[in-house]
């Protein structure tokens, strides 16, 4: 059932034992392509079997990642729905009826308190992965480690609590799940669950397991590559836009073409049978890349709302200017600067002088060969086109002088930068006066 229906229901089942990773909001970005692709549902479970390191604060902070990232779901712990309850540790009665059942059927035994499904030999529990395809395996291949001896699958722990293995089959079939679709980890694990659909009679799910993302060196991505979790990344000033079109990139392409898009485009796009085997390279220059050209596409408004937070940061004072005059600033900064926090050291000038003061004093300047143009400059409308053409007939007037002879310390002195957007355009934002008190203060006019 790889082609498009509304039937579809698949869901992201993280433990809340951590925040939520790289790959774990890639194969939760997955889901929900594929949720919203077909017009399907996506699920959240939170699978807290392991008490002691689930903790409600994972939760919470997988729950805010994910809206981060604009992945909503349709059911979960929070909104409830039809399938509930959607917390494992909720559903601990279920989990043991069902292992009564198989015990009461001689599929599983009892070892004490706790409860062992038993594996018998000689049967195929090969698999074909809608993304690995065909997949092998024999039950005589779940032998126990360096013996002849069959490994039974412990299915509730003998202080009551279910295994992954059994509560993940149970769940996914009560649930009406039709494609699991989850990290290449867990495929080792697919062939076990499988044994357990079939002895509890239940129709097998389709199986999409997601490519393993590498560190540029081609290693499993750990922390030695940098920030793991999804959150670092919107503290690092990367934006959710461009978080979900990097990740949907990790293992999938909708064509050449098509490298930046929305959150619609990649759901029309999205098909499953396009996800790639390959591990996928995390890449910080595409992402980069990516954040770039998100930024630039931004509607002025929601630009300032992202950079705004690092220029306070930064302790630069936003509350004396108005929205407008922020977000025409950081227009004319557009392209510059590959996250928000980027932008905003690049552009803290148009906010206030004093870092322009603190990266520049203005030593070696001659100031009166500066003077007269400045004068002259000031006689003009105070609109960069207009600017810039006094400027330029001026330094045509004067002997063997070079426009960036005038134009180079007028930046230094508007911005206390070497690179900047047009300084006319620069001076035109900041206003004749804002202009005037920077040039006074070094000595300039
Ligand atoms: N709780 C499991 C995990 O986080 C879910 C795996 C699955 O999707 O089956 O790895």
């Amino acid at each position: 059932m790889t082609e498009k229906s509304d039937k579809v229901r698949v869901r992201f089942a993280p433990s809340p034992t951590g925040a939520l990773h790289i790959g774990g909001g890639h194969t939760a970005l997955f889901n929900w392509l594929w949720a919203r692709h077909c017009g399907g549902k996506f699920i959240l479970r939170i699978e807290d079997t392991d008490l002691e390191r689930s903790t409600k604060e994972y939760e919470q902070t997988i729950m805010s990642c994910m809206v981060w990232l604009g992945l909503d779901w349709d059911e979960g712990p929070d909104i409830g729905g039809n399938y509930g309850p959607y917390r494992q540790s909720d559903r601990l009665d279920i989990y043991r009826d069902y292992a009564e059942k198989l015990v009461n059927e001689g599929k599983a035994y009892k070892d004490g308190s706790a409860i062992i499904f038993k594996v018998e030999p000689g049967q195929d529990i090969s698999f074909k992965d809608i993304v690995y395809g065909q997949i092998d395996v024999m039950s005589d291949g779940l032998r126990e480690k360096d013996s002849d001896k069959l490994k039974d699958i412990v299915i509730i722990k003998s202080d009551g609590m279910p295994t992954y293995n059994y509560a993940v089959v149970i769940d996914d079939h009560l649930m009406n799940i039709t494609h699991v679709i989850r990290g290449e980890d867990h495929i080792s694990n697919t062939p076990k669950q499988i044994l357990l659909y079939r002895a509890l009679g239940w129709e097998v799910p389709e199986f999409a397991h997601l490519p393993m993302i590498l560190g540029r060196d081609k290693k499993k991505l750990s922390k030695r590559h940098g920030a793991t979790s999804i959150y670092e990344y919107r503290d690092m000033g990367y934006m959710p836009d461009s978080m979900f079109n990097f990740l949907a990139l990790l293992g999938w392409s909708a064509g050449d073409d098509k490298e930046i898009f929305t959150r619609p485009q990649a759901a029309e796009w999205f098909e499953l049978s396009r996800v790639t085997r390959k591990a996928a390279v995390f890449d910080f220059d595409k992402l980069n890349h990516i954040n770039q050209e998100h930024l630039k596409a931004l509607d002025p408004l929601v630009r300032l709302s992202m950079v705004k937070p690092f220029w306070i940061e930064a302790g630069l004072d936003v509350d004396s200017h108005d929205d407008k005059y922020l977000a025409d600033s950081l227009t004319l900064m557009a392209g510059r600067g590959q996250t928000a926090k980027e932008m905003a050291e690049f552009s803290d000038y148009f906010v206030s002088f004093e870092p322009v003061k603190a990266r520049w004093n203005a030593e070696g300047i001659d100031r009166e060969k500066l003077k007269p143009f400045f004068a002259d400059l000031f006689s003009h409308e105070w609109k960069a086109e207009i600017l810039e053409q006094a400027a330029r007939d001026w330094v045509s007037s004067q002997e063997g002088a070079k426009m960036k002879d005038y134009a180079m310390p007028l930046r230094f002195a508007l911005t206390g930068m070497k690179v900047s957007p047009g300084v006319f355009e620069v001076a035109e934002i900041l206003g004749r006066d804002e202009c005037r008190r920077r040039l006074e203060f070094y000595g300039m006019i």
